[in-house]
C-alpha cells in the first residue's frame, strides 16, 4: 500500500465499536447514528451484543447524515470458561441466517437473569431482576449492564466500576456463569454472513498471557481476521501490547470506543479512540 494512502487510513476517524438501546447501550439506534456524526465519526459501526435488529434503522439514518456505515455485531462467547467477546464486522444481516443464529445464542438472557435477581436478593438487594428489566430496551438482551444501572441508581454501588467490583462477577453476589457461543461457531457465522471476525478489547479477559495466545493462535484457524488494539478499556501499554500481538500473528487492527451511552463511563465518547501504530494494517481498510 503506498505510505500516503496508509497514513490517510490511520488518520480516518474510524470507530468501530458500539451500542445501542436494541442491546445494553441507551441511545436508540438512530440516536447513535446522529451522534456518531455530530463527534466527527468518518466511519461508523453498531456492534449491538448478540443483536442485529438495530442496523436497518442505525444504516437508513447513516445514508441520511452521509456517513459511512459499518453493520456489525458483537457476538458472546465462551472459551475455556471465560466470556470472550467477538467482533463481526461488515456483516450481511438482512437474509435473517445471522439473526437465527444469534437467537440461539441470547436464548438463556432471561432465565440467567432471574437467577441473577434471585442471588442479589439473598445478597439483600431486592426487585433487581424487575428493575433491570426496566432499563432494558430489549427483554432478550437483559444485560448485566442493565443491572447494573439498578444498582446505580438506587444507591446500591457508586458507579458502574463499583458494580463489576462488588457484584455481578465471578465470587460475588450476582453472577450467574453462561455458556455463551463456541468459539469456533462465532467466527463461522460471522464470515458465512460475509464479515470479518475481530476479538474485542482484549485487555479485558482475566486470563494468562499464555492462554491468551492459545486463545489467538485458534481463533486465527477458524479464520479470525484481527484483534481489537485501540478501545477505551485500553491504557497506552495495553495498546502497545495488543499492537505486538497484532503484528506477531499477522492481524488486521481495529479499533472503536464501545461507547453504551452519555455519561455511562469517564472519558468513553463515540469517536473516541486512539491512534493506531503506523505498521498496523486497520482493518477499515475493507470498509473505505
Ligand atoms: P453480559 O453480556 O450480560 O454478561 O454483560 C456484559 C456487559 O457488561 C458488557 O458488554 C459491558 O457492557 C458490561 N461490563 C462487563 N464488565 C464490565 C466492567 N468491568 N465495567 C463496566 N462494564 C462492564
Ligand atoms: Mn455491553
Ligand atoms: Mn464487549
Ligand atoms: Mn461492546
Amino acid at each position: 500500500m503506498l505510505s500516503d494512502t496508509r497514513d490517510r487510513l490511520l488518520a480516518l476517524r474510524a470507530d468501530l465499536h458500539s451500542h445501542s438501546s436494541v442491546s445494553d447501550g441507551t441511545l436508540l439506534p438512530e440516536q447513535l447514528v446522529e451522534r456518531a456524526a455530530s463527534q466527527g465519526v468518518e466511519l461508523f459501526a453498531l456492534t449491538d451484543h448478540d443483536e442485529v435488529l438495530g442496523l436497518a434503522d442505525a444504516e437508513a439514518a447513516a445514508r441520511r447524515l452521509g456517513l459511512p456505515f459499518v453493520p456489525g455485531v458483537e457476538v458472546s462467547v465462551t472459551w475455556g470458561g471465560t466470556t470472550i467477546h467477538v467482533l463481526g464486522l461488515g456483516v450481511d444481516y438482512k437474509n435473517g441466517i445471522l439473526e437465527g443464529q444469534l437467537a440461539k445464542v441470547r436464548s438463556g438472557r432471561i432465565l440467567r437473569a432471574q437467577e441473577m435477581g434471585e442471588q442479589l436478593a439473598r445478597a439483600g438487594i431486592e426487585g433487581a431482576y424487575e428493575g433491570a428489566l426496566a432499563y432494558a430496551g430489549n427483554p432478550q438482551m437483559i444485560a448485566r449492564t442493565h443491572f447494573a444501572r439498578y444498582l446505580v441508581d438506587t444507591g446500591h454501588c457508586r458507579d458502574v466500576r463499583d458494580v463489576f467490583t462488588r457484584f455481578l462477577v465471578e465470587g460475588k453476589p450476582g453472577y450467574v456463569p453462561h455458556a455463551w457461543a463456541a468459539l469456533g461457531d462465532a467466527v463461522l457465522m460471522i464470515r458465512d454472513a460475509g464479515g470479518v471476525a475481530i476479538v474485542a478489547h482484549p485487555g479485558r479477559y482475566r486470563i494468562t498471557s499464555l492462554a491468551l495466545h492459545e486463545l489467538l493462535d485458534e481463533f486465527r484457524a477458524f479464520g479470525g481476521t484481527g484483534i481489537e488494539v485501540a478501545t477505551s478499556n485500553h491504557s497506552e501499554r495495553e495498546m502497545m501490547r495488543f499492537a505486538e500481538l497484532a503484528r506477531e500473528f499477522g492481524f488486521e487492527a481495529s479499533g472503536g470506543s464501545d461507547f453504551h451511552g452519555p455519561g455511562e463511563a469517564e472519558n468513553v465518547e463515540l469517536g473516541r479512540v486512539a491512534r493506531l501504530p503506523r505498521d498496523l494494517l486497520p482493518v477499515w481498510h475493507r470498509f473505505v
